[in-house]
């Protein structure tokens, strides 16, 4: 069985795209793979982020991907910062980590350019930490976006140049994890391509979003004046109000308004009020169970201290080995 590591953002709540274009992956992968999820607390801490809104932007997420369908029985599913480990492996590993390669690294020169009063040595050496995410368990596959894909080269770069130093093949090569042809693109409403939580609002619909709101924000969605010949291709807010239909929507209803469509009788309102009540009809359960999971700090406190015991005894067997092979021995 494989290992899967996949890292958390730890701020932001979750919207349709990261739903359709990562948990729903994960809820499947979990039982095919050793999975372990964590939600990446240390790595805020290079926007400075308040105790308060750090605490509670951990719970927020932990609880969503709770209610999302992570079962932490079955996948490992931890808080960074529970697990110390990753702290000694990153330390570690930054030894042999090069000033110029982590400076070239576009995801730093673009956070530089977006916060220049606050280029600190974390950002920097934000590549390193995510190696030491990924090695720590001796992860073979990782999920990643088209923005991750330089970080996963660095992490093989780091864990290579540890073997060849030591002269041992102890860190396995992590590869990207492929979802193949189920990976999809949920577009914003803003007539955008992609729904992202940093698109400005109107733009995503989360899964914490109350029937109102949801309403709101679909009826208020970017669309054009309507077709003026039969069978004539869809600008892209319209291209965007199917696209989501698809994967909300039963597929009769899709045909129904691409009929419509078609014969240039489609009524945008009525287009938008039917996707509403299906969001609204996907989101429900999923929003019940976020209220649910989030009034219950009993269950939290557990599902963390389970996840931390399980990250940590992986974690834990890495480090007492990678010591070992350094040549940190007990006297
Ligand atoms: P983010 O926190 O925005 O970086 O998103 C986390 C993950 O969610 C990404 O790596 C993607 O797998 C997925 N995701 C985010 N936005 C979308 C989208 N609009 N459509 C599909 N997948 C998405």
């Amino acid at each position: 069985m494989e290992t899967v590591l996949s890292g958390i953002r730890s701020t932001g709540n979750l919207h349709l795209g990261n739903y359709f274009g990562a948990i729903k992956n994960f809820i499947k992968m979990q039982h095919e793979n050793r999975c372990y999820f964590f939600i990446a607390d240390y790595h805020s801490l290079t926007t400075h982020p308040t105790p308060e809104d750090l605490h509670q932007n951990v719970k927020q997420v932990l609880v969503e991907y709770l209610a999302a369908g992570i079962d932490p029985e079955v996948a490992t599913l931890y808080i960074q910062s529970d697990v110390p480990e990753v702290a000694e492996l990153y330390l570690l590993l930054s030894m042999n980590a090069y000033m110029g390669e982590l400076e070239r690294c576009t995801t730093f020169k673009e956070k530089a350019r977006k916060q220049p009063d606050n280029i600190n040595a974390g950002l920097l050496t934000y590549p390193v930490l995510m190696a030491a995410d990924i090695l720590i368990h001796k992860a073979h596959k990782v999920p990643v976006g088209k923005d991750q894909e330089q970080h996963l080269e660095m992490a093989r770069t780091f864990g290579n140049r540890f073997n060849r130093l030591y002269k041992t093949d102890y860190f396995p090569e992590p590869v990207a994890f492929n979802f193949g042809v189920e990976l999809i693109k949920i577009p914003g409403l803003d007539g955008s391509t992609k729904m992202g939580k940093s698109e400005g609002e109107g733009n995503a619909i989360y899964l914490a979003d109350d029937e109102k709101v949801i309403r709101k924000k679909i009826m208020r969605a970017v669309s054009d004046s309507g077709p003026t010949e039969m069978n004539q291709p869809k600008s892209q807010p319209i291209e965007n109000l199917f696209n989501i239909m698809n994967v909300v929507s039963s597929p009769d209803t899709v045909a129904h308004f691409e009929a419509l469509y078609n014969k240039c009788e489609i009524r945008y309102g009525d287009m938008k009020k039917q996707l509403a009540e299906d969001v609204i009809a996907f989101t429900a359960p999923l929003r019940e169970r976020i209220l649910e999971i989030g009034a219950d700090d009993a269950y939290l406190s557990k599902v963390a201290r389970m996840g931390a015991e399980k990250a940590r005894e992986s974690a834990s067997k890495t480090i007492k080995e990678v010591r070992e092979i350094i040549g940190f021995k007990p006297f």
